[in-house]
């Protein structure tokens, strides 16, 4: 009994990794290119090779903002009932909303799943456009990255999906529902952010700010 516990090796928080899905703690590794850590409880990726991660998520967000303008201008959906047919957008349906009562609810539609999106890209871009080239990152690159990542929850564009879906099966007992360009646009969006988040490696991109920015 007279033997002295060994003291616990210090834990280096920094060198800890939490897998954000099951928060497994790993330790973390510099991986080369073309090498991948997942987490080994659920799977989920969390170290992947910067040049090609950065590249893919900085393309992805860039076609998130495109797809966004024809999602956003060009028409939703078309109603034909009783020989009437009527063209909608999604910016049309944001107008839509007036008076001292609705008219919030048409700023807060426009924030939703118009306006943070793009936000997010803007700051995405913003953080990756340097590392992808090799160059350090811009200065205020952690505090742009830590807004897209807040801004993540806010990023509604696939519940705005769901309700139209929940919607159309309402409508389409009573008129005519056919689908414009912007429906397959918003379609095509949530694909892209999904493929955005699978391929979003917070780590790398957390590390790569961290060890390039000039400390003060
Ligand atoms: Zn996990």
């Amino acid at each position: 009994m007279s033997d002295a516990i060994p003291e616990p090796e210090p834990l280096i928080l920094d060198r800890l990794i939490a897998c954000p899905q099951c928060d497994g703690l790993h330790r973390d590794a510099d991986l080369s290119n073309g090498l991948r850590a997942r987490c080994h409880r659920c799977g989920t990726l969390l170290i992947a090779p910067r040049a090609e991660a950065f590249l893919q998520v900085m393309m992805l967000s860039v076609t998130v903002a495109i797809l966004m303008v024809g999602a956003v201008f060009f028409p939703f959906l078309s109603v034909q009932a009783a020989g009437l047919s009527h063209d909608g957008s999604v910016f049309d349906a944001v107008r839509a909303f007036s008076g001292p009562i609705l008219a919030p609810l048409s700023v807060m539609v426009l924030f939703l799943i118009v306006l943070i999106p793009i936000l997010r890209v803007i700051a995405i871009v913003y953080t990756l456009w340097p590392l992808t080239r090799g160059q350090p990152p811009y200065r205020h690159a952690a505090v742009a990255f830590r807004a897209a990542e807040r801004l993540r929850p806010w990023s509604m564009t696939e519940i705005f999906m769901i309700g139209t879906a929940v919607a159309l099966v309402k409508i389409g007992g009573m008129a005519t529902v056919s689908f414009g360009p912007a429906f397959w646009a918003f379609g095509a969006l949530v694909i892209v952010l999904v493929l955005e988040d699978t391929f979003m490696c917070k780590w790398t991109i957390w590390k790569a700010i961290d060890t390039s920015t000039p400390r003060s």
